[in-house]
């Protein structure tokens, strides 16, 4: 049973929504930029992801465990469920188009035109995501700038909850960011990054980087897990900082 709580039914017929290209590949199947035609008509840019047919009955209920977990959420940086197609095969998933893509590839081929003020307010705009998904204890496990998604070029949103489950992990990607999408410990290995942190090795400063925004990723990453910040802690000290570094 697909219905939500508040009663609204996500099942949307299979013909109201049109497949195009293909944006990317998923775990699960091929995500296609797609229409949406809805009750009034409206026509609404969508991204669709689709689970292969071949793959077993357990794959597909997977897949749609992240729908679910989607219509959970209203957030202006949360990707939303527009709806689901599951009454027959390929079960699709339907949601807002984030029409930029990827965050990571976007902050790698916009780098001229994206100020630390735009940076800064990605970083707080993902706080403010994260602070409300912690404020119903839910914690996505996998905030990567790989997990953000552009939907124009002033505002980023959460997307993928299929890796997220309740329980307590990774803190920012603010690094991330401002290193204009750089993966952090770029060829070192898995095992090496953890003997690494271990030894009380950081992440280093990003260029450009304000040292107390850096001080305050360094308070994130404290091997004492409690005595990193909470993200609502995050959001209200972003808050103030968006609007003294804006204006430079
Ligand atoms: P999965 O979690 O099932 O492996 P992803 O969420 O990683 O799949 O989606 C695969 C790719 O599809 C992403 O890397 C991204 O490029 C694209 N994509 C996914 N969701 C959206 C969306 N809402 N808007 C735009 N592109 C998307």
């Amino acid at each position: 049973d697909y219905s939500s709580p508040d009663g609204h039914d996500y099942e949307i017929q299979r013909d109201r929504v049109c497949l195009m290209d293909i944006l990317g590949n998923g775990q699960f199947g091929d995500v296609h930029k797609g229409i949406y035609r809805d009750k009034d008509g409206n026509e609404i840019p969508v991204a669709v992801k689709t689970c292969k047919e071949d793959n077993e009955e357990s794959m597909t209920e997977k897949f749609l465990e992240e729908a679910l977990i989607m219509q959970q959420f209203d957030h202006p940086h949360i990707v939303k469920l527009v709806g689901i197609c599951s009454e027959n095969r390929p079960v699709w998933i339907v949601m807002e188009l984030a029409k930029h893509g990827e965050m990571r590839a976007y902050l790698q081929n916009n780098k001229h035109r994206l100020d630390l003020c735009t940076l800064i307010m990605y970083s707080y705009q993902l706080s403010t995501a994260l602070s409300y998904l912690e404020s119903k204890k839910f914690v996505h496990r996998d905030i990567a700038a790989r997990n953000v998604l552009v939907s124009a070029h002033d505002s980023v949103k959460l997307g993928d909850f299929g890796l997220s489950r309740w329980v307590e992990e990774q803190r920012v990607c603010i690094w991330e960011i401002l290193m204009y999408g750089i993966k952090p410990f770029q060829g070192v290995k898995n095992n090496d990054v953890i003997g690494k942190i271990e030894n009380g090795e950081r992440l280093p400063l990003p260029p450009g980087c304000p040292p107390s925004l850096y001080n305050l990723m360094c308070v994130c990453w404290s091997y004492e897990p409690s005595k990193r910040p909470s993200f609502s802690d995050l959001k209200s000290w972003l808050s103030r900082r968006v609007l003294s570094w804006g204006s430079n």
